[in-house]
């Protein structure tokens, strides 16, 4: 690890100034991810300014839209009241990610922007595209059962490792970006980019921007949620795929709404807008629903290691929404 100095920012303005300040410094949230990067010198910032106290809020307004500061803790987020009951979706992702310690101390914005765990990324003698542009990819022949089936490139081809976007991008949530330029904001499946032939470059954040909090607008059938994680063990370990839906079904059993997305698929969480066009106005059938998974996992492409990836998350999105097909409002 190389010689840093440590700021705590008073604000978000002296935050972005200080950021300004070097190209290498870095915003720190609960340094669950970044300061593992820094141990293994793949990133080595001469300055971390500290954002994790400036916004630690869960606020709701009038229209039921929830506001989530971006310094909240993982594990506050997940038992907060208001979450648990509008949004189970939301809770339950973060709690089938990590562990109990690393939520204490994550924060959401670190969540949002912690990096792949692809192992090529975090070896120095390997050839990683994310790590030096132009340097080739040893995922693509190595061993790449955790990596991407869809919008990969020969670039790239590693997954988000988030849980909670997952569920942030079935929910339309917004992320709110405050930057020198002022404030704006962008719907989170926005976000992250897909690699292409620049996978160092994984988000659409301009130079200094920082996330200041998260947005979920209220959602009339939120309580009819699942979030499945596919895993390699019980606990502790990242995604093979994951999928986070909500499903709204009239009385003669036809899709009123949808919103599916998926997990441990692509460089970003992945929201299966194609899947949801298909099912809304349609009956909901275990056909229908494998139809329209076929539908979104048409231009899938496996690896050596992860071809089983395309018929498992196939085969887990007919089950959520059979699943969810049962629940009643
Ligand atoms: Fe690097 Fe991406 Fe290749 Fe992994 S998949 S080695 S992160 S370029």
């Amino acid at each position: 690890m190389n010689i840093f100095s440590f700021h705590q920012a008073s604000d978000v303005a002296s935050a972005i100034a200080l950021k300004h300040s070097s190209p290498s410094t870095r915003y720190l949230g609960g340094g669950t991810n970044l300061v593992d990067l820094m141990r293994e010198t793949i990133e080595h910032p001469d300055t971390l300014v500290d954002v994790s106290h400036l916004s630690s809020t869960i606020e709701q307004g009038p229209d039921g839209r929830l506001s989530i500061g971006a310094g909240v803790k993982n594990t506050a987020l997940a038992a907060n009241d208001i979450v648990r009951a509008q949004f189970p979706l939301l809770s339950r992702a973060i709690l089938a990610g990590a562990s109990a310690q690393i939520r204490n101390v994550a924060t959401v914005g670190g969540n949002i922007l912690q990096r792949t765990r692809c192992r090529y990324f975090y070896d120095n003698a390997a050839r990683c595209n994310k790590r030096e542009s132009g340097a080739g990819c040893d995922a693509l022949e190595g061993f790449n059962r955790y990596h991407a089936i869809l919008g990969a490139s020969q670039s790239c081809v590693a997954t988000h490792p988030s849980d909670m976007c997952v569920a942030l991008a079935a929910l339309d949530a917004e992320v709110v970006l405050d930057g020198p330029e002022g404030q704006r904001r962008m719907a989170l499946r926005d976000l992250h980019r897909l690699p292409g032939d620049r996978p160092d470059i994984e988000t659409e954040l301009k130079p200094n921007e920082l996330i200041t909090s998260v947005e979920i607008p209220s959602h009339s059938f939120g309580q009819r949620a699942v979030y499945r994680k596919v895993r390699d063990r019980a606990s502790y370990a990242f995604a093979l795929v994951s999928v986070a839906a909500m499903l709204d079904v009239d009385e003669a059993g036809t899709v009123r709404d949808v919103r599916v997305a998926l997990g441990g698929v692509a460089h970003k969480p992945w929201r299966a807008l194609t899947l949801e066009g298909r099912l809304k106005g349609e009956k909901a059938t275990a056909e229908n629903f494998r139809a329209a998974a076929e539908a979104e996992l048409a231009d899938a492409v496996g690896l050596r290691d992860n071809m089983f990836k395309i018929e498992l998350v196939k085969r887990t999105i007919v089950a959520v929404l059979e699943e969810l097909k049962g629940e009643k409002a």
